[in-house]
């Protein structure tokens, strides 16, 4: 029976405000699993599962999946479309409100992220696991062709923000697919892209990346504004001491935020962390 067919006879209704826009073509999901680089030993985290037919993609490669779906009226189809897989487990919990320590308790170990990701909280979920996650391989989504621009962004350009910056902190992104809007169940408006993000955890320390997280929050506060404006208004600062610690970063002190590469903000993070600004 198709997911359709399953979805119908079970009287689900789909939720708007839950971004549900099923994928249904089996060869499709199996792509991207096999792009985000699944293969028999890993564990992975899938957000939102809908009606299971990612799941029962990456439970095709994968050691183990553990799904986390937040509308409960998709119980019985789960129930049915991964019917007999021993390696699924399924919580039927909103994942933003689970503390990321707990969700890496029940991985048990390193783990890849693969989702289908509702694009309402995409940005929120892709924080949650490059900023928290401390054994997360690599996030492979599937999100708006937008997104997925702006995640693999160069500085300088207008789709690079501080979820660029987030992610090349934590490691690499790649835009490996794009998925044309009739290949979703319901069509939604937009294109999407599958993105993959490798992680890199050795890249920098986590007082590093501490750090360079409130920079990129305060430059990324005020796009219009010059750096040097925008980390005054955050760590209230001194102009004198917002110039001098931009100029030792070997920075222009009429830069803004979107120009500056991670490194250089590593560079400039470091600097204002030593002095005791953040
Ligand atoms: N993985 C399925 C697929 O590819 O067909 C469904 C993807 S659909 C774009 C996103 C799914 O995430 C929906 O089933 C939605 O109910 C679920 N979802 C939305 N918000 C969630 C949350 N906070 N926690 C867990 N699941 C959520």
């Amino acid at each position: 029976m198709s997911l359709k067919e399953i979805l119908q006879k079970n009287h689900f209704t789909f939720q708007k405000r839950f971004g549900q826009n099923f994928l249904t073509d089996a060869n499709l999901l199996a792509s991207i699993v096999e792009k985000a680089g699944i293969g028999g030993e890993d564990v992975v985290l899938e957000v939102g599962c809908g009606g299971g037919t990612l799941t029962a993609a990456i439970s095709d490669r994968a050691k183990r999946v553990i799904g986390f779906e937040i509308d409960r009226n998709l119980e019985p189809v789960l129930n049915e479309t991964l019917k007999g897989r021993d390696n699924v487990e399924i919580y039927f919990r909103d994942v933003m409100k689970i503390p990321t320590g707990e969700l890496e308790t029940l991985a048990g170990g390193a783990y890849a992220v693969v989702a289908n990701l509702p694009y309402y909280i995409t940005t929120p979920v892709l924080m949650k696991f490059l900023e928290e996650g401390e054994r997360v391989s690599s996030v492979t989504v599937t999100v708006q062709e937008e997104v997925a621009d702006r995640l693999c962004a160069r500085p300088g350009t207008p789709e690079y923000g501080a979820v660029t910056v987030a992610v090349n902190a934590a490691g690499s992104a790649e835009k490996v697919m794009r998925i044309g809007r009739n290949c979703f169940y319901p069509v939604p408006n937009v294109d999407s892209a599958v993105v993959k993000i490798s992680v890199d955890r050795e890249k920098y320390t986590p007082a590093v990346r501490q750090a360079v997280r409130s920079v990129v929050r305060a430059a990324f506060q005020s796009r219009r504004k010059t750096l040097v404006n925008n980390l005054m208004q955050a760590f209230r600062l001194s102009r004198a001491q917002a110039e001098e610690g931009v100029r030792d970063a070997g920075l222009d002190v009429l830069c803004r935020g979107e120009t500056l590469g991670v490194e250089e903000y590593v560079r400039l993070a470091g600097i204002l962390s030593e002095r005791g600004y953040l």
